[in-house]
């Protein structure tokens, strides 16, 4: 059933400190509003319990890209296409433009924000496992000051976040030049556009003379959070990309998983994908 949307409230705040400010002195009261492509599905379908919204979508101190020697910084609200046209990204983080162009329509990927897909906290965002493998930063903002945390231990549990109620995601960081001789991303879907996850794999790794010097590896849509594997990782490390480690990495991804029957797929079906991206994916480091 559709919301009443008068029941809801979205005020423009001046800038990044009023609105900062506002949720300062109501905790809780005031939520934040970016592209709405999450909040008007929730909206739509009358499942949208929040009542209070802070639009940021045209805040300036949100958007943006900037590049340094060491990093490059995504503020919250680069959309899709953004990250899609930015020639640096994709030389450098492909996997993010990739998990970008998958996302959703062209309007979608117009109007979606990073920012917005990390506070979703959906373990079938398509994002989140290219950020874990590229071991990204969250800054985080409130009245009273910023702090940044790792991504990977920002996630609780099924969408849950370590965000306080008065904070703001403002920036995503990312290290650069970490030596990857191989990248590799799937998102499998009952479509190739406009489809959701069924597992989403996210995989670097550094070859060296014919052994996996290192290794990371992320999945999405097989557990209640977006995560690591890095058990699977430290049977890959140091090896051969040979069949046999292949086969005791496919042994510990299956331990490592967690997958679920729902309406878009089955545990078995989400376990023997996730198995055959890990092979795709060793295959492509012995060539
Ligand atoms: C048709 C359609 C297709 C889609 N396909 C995909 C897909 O293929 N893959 C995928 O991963 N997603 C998909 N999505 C989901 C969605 O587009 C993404 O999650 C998007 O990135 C959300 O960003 P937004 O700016 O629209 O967030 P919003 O809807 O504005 O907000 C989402 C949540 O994040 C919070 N929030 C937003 N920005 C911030 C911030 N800076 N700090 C703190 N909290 C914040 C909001 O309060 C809200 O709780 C799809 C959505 C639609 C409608």
């Amino acid at each position: 059933m559709r919301s009443d949307v008068p029941a809801y409230e979205l005020q423009e705040p001046r800038n990044l400190a009023d609105a900062l400010d506002r949720m300062a002195r109501e905790p809780g009261g005031w939520k934040a509003f970016a592209g709405g492509t999450d909040l008007m599905v929730l909206l739509e379908a009358g499942k949208l319990p929040h009542r209070k919204f802070l639009s940021i979508w045209k805040l300036p101190e949100l958007r943006g890209i900037t590049i340094t020697p060491a990093h490059v910084t995504l503020n919250a609200l680069t959309t899709y296409s953004e990250i899609r046209r930015h020639e640096m990204l994709a030389r450098e983080f492909p996997l993010l433009c990739r998990a970008a162009a998958e996302t959703g329509s062209i309007a979608t990927q117009n109007r979606g924000t990073l920012g917005g897909n990390i506070a979703n906290a959906s373990p079938a965002a398509d994002s989140p496992p290219a950020l874990f493998v590229y071991d990204a930063e969250l800054e985080l903002v409130c009245a009273s000051g910023a702090r940044w945390v790792p991504y990977h231990g920002f996630w609780k549990g099924y969408k849950k976040i370590a965000k306080g109620e008065d904070e703001l995601i403002r920036g995503i960081r990312m290290p650069r030049d970490k030596g990857f001789t191989k990248q590799f991303y799937r998102k499998v879907g009952t479509r190739r556009a406009q489809a959701i996850s069924k597992v989403c794999f996210a995989g670097v790794a550094r070859v060296d003379a014919g052994r996996i010097a290192d290794v990371r590896i992320a999945l999405g849509s097989v557990a209640p959070t977006v995560f690591r594997a890095t058990e699977t990782e430290k049977i890959l490390r140091d090896e051969k990309p040979a069949l046999a480690t292949l086969r005791a990495a496919q042994e510990t991804l299956a331990r490592e998983i967690a997958p679920i029957d729902d309406i878009r797929s089955t545990a078995r079906y989400r376990l023997r994908v996730a198995q055959n991206l890990l092979a795709e994916f060793c295959e492509s480091l012995a060539s």
